[in-house]
């Protein structure tokens, strides 16, 4: 078949997620880290460079107070030195006298100007102070000038352009994305690597499950990759495993049914051909074949009841029909019809109530359950054995034990009495006559009641089923 490009499917495929989330792992930390360092170099080198501006200014205190700047006077030898200290930091410098009026300016265009800066203002009570100006990209640094018996007369601001920051950064930045660069690529290989090295088990699985859907009797082959997918490959063989097995029961099922319902259909037809071949047979021998084939119906209708009740409990959303059921008088009307079965294998069967017991159940179907459990207790018994039924309940459910110290179950079929058509020693079971379905309704019918059922046997001692029902019937949401 033609497989068509699917963009949504590649979308949500394990390789593609692999892939983006490998992509984002290597991308997303360099994205995240590169405007981070820039950030903090930027703020470290002004810093340091608003620092080392600062020592620079307090050092021309004495020269610029001695010149008489303060007081007005004129210094051509200090104008040009400050100047060329102004112009070397690419920047400017203003000598502001104590009544904030600007005395020098490197730049001259200011003088005599006043200036009303905050910075200034707090400077000339002492504190030295630095700002950095992000529209000019400019340090500036405000000191006082202190004359020699400590007074401040006035602050000296200087100014350096912090041009070379950004040159650095935008170095750095064009390094960064070659370093970018270099990441994405790199980390488009991992991804693409682990994208592939991590679905390509998923694929293989995927292959051999074709196979299995082919010829399902094939198991996943084992293959080392991760403990989940061979968890998962483990499971899905125990599935097969349990798929095989449900399968060959099946199929035991249906050659035990056909062999089951055509033995009445043979021995009817025997009975009949005898009749109808000879002539004036006597009447009693007419009666005693009519009996003979009513048993064989008997037995058909018996195994087609036992089917036709599995199937009504197997439909998804089979129902109960709950009412409020007397189980004492229910199980005693059991046992008065199983009578005539446990008189003729001389078998003693006992009913014990501790109370009266009221519960909502199915009726039907749970007459079913007592009635397979009794059943089997009588059918896999010895001749003079005993069956004791007791009947007990609590303030939420009621106990029924059906005990019998008949043939027991072996060890190893203890666990799959209840699965259907399943037969404990299959040469004595055929004789004895069955479906293997009895037990499979029986805990069909407990479960659908809330129930639980429970197996003790020794093989050759006896048997003991304990079953447990609640009293007031919940519907389970999604039964
Ligand atoms: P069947 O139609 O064969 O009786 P069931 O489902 O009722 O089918 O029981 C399954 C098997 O469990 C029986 O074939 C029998 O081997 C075993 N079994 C059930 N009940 C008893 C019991 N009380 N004592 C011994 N074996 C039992």
């Amino acid at each position: 078949m033609k497989k068509h490009f699917s963009f949504s499917a590649h979308f949500h495929s394990l390789r593609f997620k692999i892939a983006i989330i490998v992509l984002l792992v290597g991308i997303i930390p360099f994205m995240v880290c590169v405007p981070i360092s820039l950030k903090a170099y930027k703020s470290v080198a002004i810093h340091t460079d608003a620092t080392n501006l600062m020592a620079e200014a307090v050092q021309y205190n004495n020269q610029i107070v001695t010149s008489g700047y303060v007081a007005g006077e004129e210094n051509r030898v200090l104008d040009t030195k400050l100047k060329a200290v102004a112009d070397s930091n690419n920047g400017r410098i203003l000598v502001i006298n104590s009544n904030l009026k600007i005395v020098r300016d490197s730049f001259s265009v200011d003088m005599g100007k006043t200036v009303i800066w905050k910075n200034i203002i707090d400077t000339l009570q002492g504190n030295q102070l630095y700002y950095y100006d992000e529209n000019t990209k400019t340090i500036i640094v405000s000191v006082p000038l202190t004359n020699s018996q400590g007074e401040i007369v006035g602050a000296l601001v200087m100014n350096k352009s912090t041009d070379y920051v950004e040159q650095n950064i935008d170095i750095f930045v064009s390094y960064m994305l070659i370093g970018g660069v270099i990441v994405t690529l790199f980390s488009i290989l991992v991804a693409v690597f682990c994208a592939i090295r991590f679905s390509r088990p998923i694929k293989k699985m995927s292959t051999s499950l074709d196979g299995i859907i082919r010829e399902y009797t094939n198991e996943l082959p084992d293959q080392k990759s991760f403990t989940e997918l061979e968890q998962v490959s483990g499971k899905f063989n125990e599935v097969i495993g349990k798929l095989q097995s449900i399968d060959e029961s099946r199929q035991e099922f249906v050659s035990n049914v056909s062999h089951e319902l055509k033995t009445p259909l043979t021995s009817m037809k025997v009975l009949a051909d005898s009749l109808n071949g000879s002539d004036n047979v006597p009447i009693e021998m007419y009666r005693e074949f009519m009996v003979d084939i009513g048993e064989e119906i008997d037995r058909e209708t018996k195994i087609i009841n036992d089917l036709l009740s599995l199937v009504r409990m197997d439909k998804s959303g089979a129902k109960l029909n709950v009412s409020a059921v007397n189980i004492n008088e229910l199980i005693e009307h059991i046992l008065k019809r199983l009578k005539p079965i446990a008189d003729k294998a001389d078998i003693e069967v006992v009913f014990e109530s501790f109370r009266p017991v009221v519960a909502e159940v199915d009726e039907v179907k749970f007459t079913l359950v007592i009635t397979n459990l009794v059943e089997n207790a009588i059918k896999y018994n010895n001749q003079g054995g005993w069956v004791h039924i007791s009947l007990n309940s609590d303030h939420q459910f009621f106990y029924i034990k059906v005990e019998d110290n008949g043939l027991g179950i072996p060890e190893d079929s203890a666990p799959h009495i209840f699965e259907r058509f399943y037969r404990a020693d299959k040469s004595h079971s055929r004789e004895i006559g069955g479906t293997g379905l009895g037990l499979a309704i029986t805990k069909s019918a407990i479960a659908m009641h809330n129930g639980e059922v429970k197996v003790r046997s020794k093989l050759g001692e006896g048997s003991t089923f304990d079953v447990r029902i609640p009293l007031n019937y919940i519907e389970k949401e999604n039964q």
